[in-house]
Parts: C-alpha cells; structure tokens; sequence
C-alpha cells in the first residue's frame, strides 16, 4: 500500500486554518499575500501525509468580511445574504489550499496519487440560538476607532483595531458528517466546513440558509467529534494560548488541562470572536472522546503535532 492510498490504520488528523493567518495583521488582503501565507502550511500538511489522514478545515472571517464591503461598494446589483457569501468563501479557499498542497506535494516529490475534494458543506444552527441577537463575530478589515464610530453597522475592538461583527450562533451537527468519513476511509484529503460551514436552520427535510458566520473552530471541533478524528490541531497567527496576551507580563502556555483553561476562561482572558471559540472548541473534543488537541501558529504545524510547540490540552 503506498504512502497515499487508504491506509485505515494512519490515525486522522484535524486541521483547523485560521482565515487571519491567510491574510496576516496589516495586510490589505491581495491573492498573491494570500496564496503565499498557504505555501508555510501546506508544505507541513505535505509532509504529513504520508503518516496521517488529513481533514482541512478553514476560516473565512477577514474573506467573508471583504465580500461584503465588495457587494456594498455597489449598488447595481442585488445584496446577498451571509450564507451565500460563506459559500462563495468555501470555494476561493478551497480552491487555494487545492492547488497550494498540489504543489507542494510535487515539491516533494508525490507522484500525484493524493486524491482530494473539497466539498460544500452546511452546518446546522438552532434558529432559537441567542448569537441571532448578540453579533459577535469580527468579519472583514480593521478600521480604526475613529472610523469604526461612523459605520452603519455594529463594530467591535480587537487585537487587529476595531472590526465589523455579525451573528455567529453555535454549530448544532455537520450535514455532510457521513459523507466526509467516508471519504476519508476512501483515503482522499478532505477540505471542508470553510469558513465554520453554511449556516442552515432546518426545516423538517429541508435545510434554509440563515444571515450569519458560524465559527470554524467550534465546527472543527464538532466535525471532529462526529467523524472520530484522533488529533485536533487548530493554526493560528500566533504561537498558542497566552494569558494576559498582548498585555505587560504576557506569557504563551506549553500545556493547559481542561480545569486551568476552564478557569483562566472565567476569568476573561481569551475574547469572545478570536481565542474563546478555540479553546470552546479543544473542551468541546476532550470531553467527548477526542484524544489530542493543539492550538499552535501556522509556522509549526508540524512541530505542534509532533508535540514540540503549540499549546496542548490535557483532560487532566
Ligand atoms: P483565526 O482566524 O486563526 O481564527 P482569530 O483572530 O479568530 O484567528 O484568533 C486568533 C487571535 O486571538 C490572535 O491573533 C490573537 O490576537 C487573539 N488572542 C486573544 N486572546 C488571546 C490569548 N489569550 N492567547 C493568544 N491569542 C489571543
Ligand atoms: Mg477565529
């Protein structure tokens, strides 16, 4: 059996892509900045393929945020809605990964036998969810605070400067949960759930889009949890979990158990929209059967699973 086909005893490995390390802090966002923040982790995920089943999962926040300024740029033709905009995010970064990883794995010397997909994915939300009523998630640029007071729409302040927020309810199940394991077990390279997946409400059989931007991590970790993925890693544009980040004193974790990260969360140390959903989300795979979880830069993927960077949790 070659390094690439379905080998089911390679564990499966989660791979969870910040959209902020696509397009780094103060970059305006070109496709050339972005096809070059792919080449670091795509060369990483190359190289560990051979000894792992990857799933890909990717955000959309800086993405969905400029697609929507696009459209308002213009009046002549009609607004769409979130989810559509999702969807369209779901394809440029598929597309991107795709070819980066493509060439990355020829750089490796592959002889081309990696098969991948990357498939348009809808998530279940609860039409009842309270993030209909509380927009938290950032989307888009960084305005400053001056700027930020004169928008027709909700601004919120982050590490970036001041950034618009939408609603953001909470991944209830992954629609397509089936099909990706399977396609894993078929021994293709999944990319799915971009940009935290296609927010729907169901509708007995039928599924209805809704106006919103769910967040990656959480239905990273729900994906994770639903196709029985063994190590989840989320990659980010900072090195792991910091208390008192971006503060004097500031000081990035090695390890966390559920417990302390628990804890340091009561205590306000990672904001709603960036580091709280990601740690919601290791919790949320420890505790129902996941066996490791790392938050790390894109820069050391590949160390963080080897368990030399990164931030690693511990259920206990
Ligand atoms: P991504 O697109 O990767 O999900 P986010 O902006 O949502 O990126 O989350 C990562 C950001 O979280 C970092 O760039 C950092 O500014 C911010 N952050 C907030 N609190 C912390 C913390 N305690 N430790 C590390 N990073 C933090
Ligand atoms: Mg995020």
């Amino acid at each position: 059996m070659g390094p690439h086909q379905a080998n089911p005893s390679k564990p499966v490995l989660l791979v969870a892509l910040g959209g902020n390390a696509l397009i780094r802090k103060g970059q305006r966002g070109s496709i050339d900045e972005q096809f070059e923040n792919l080449q670091l982790p795509m060369r990483q995920i190359a190289g560990l393929l051979p000894e792992y089943r990857i799933i890909i999962t990717h955000g959309n926040g800086p993405q969905v945020g400029n697609l929507l300024l696009q459209q308002e740029c213009c009046s002549e033709v009609p607004r769409l809605p979130l989810e559509i905009l999702v969807a369209q995010t779901q394809g440029q970064i598929g597309y991107m990964i795709e070819t980066t990883l493509d060439n990355q794995l020829m750089q490796l010397g592959s002889n081309g036998q990696q098969l991948f997909v990357t498939l348009l994915s809808y998530v279940v939300v609860d039409e009842k969810d309270p993030g209909f009523q509380n927009p938290s998630k950032p989307i888009g640029p960084a305005f400053s605070q001056e700027t930020a007071a004169g928008l027709p729409y909700p601004t919120r302040r982050t590490a970036r400067g001041y950034r618009r927020v939408v609603a953001s309810p909470k991944p209830v199940t992954i629609v397509e949960k089936r099909e990706i394991k399977k396609l894993i077990e078929l021994g293709f390279l999944v990319i799915a759930c971009g940009g935290g997946g296609i927010p729907v409400i169901r509708d007995s059989r039928s599924f209805q889009g809704v106006d919103a931007v769910i967040d990656k991590d959480l239905s990273s970790a729900r994906l994770a949890i639903e196709v029985g993925v063994e190590i989840f890693v989320i990659a980010t544009d900072v090195p792991g979990v910091a208390l008192s980040y971006d503060q004097p004193g500031q000081q990035f974790l090695r390890r966390l158990t559920v417990a302390e990260a628990a804890r340091y969360r009561e205590q306000g140390e990672f904001p709603p929209g960036s580091m709280d959903p990601k740690i919601e989300a290791v919790m949320d795979f420890l505790q129902h059967g996941g066996a490791r979880a790392v938050i790390c830069s894109v820069e050391q993927i590949d160390r963080a699973v080897k368990g030399e960077a990164g931030t690693e949790f511990f259920v206990q």
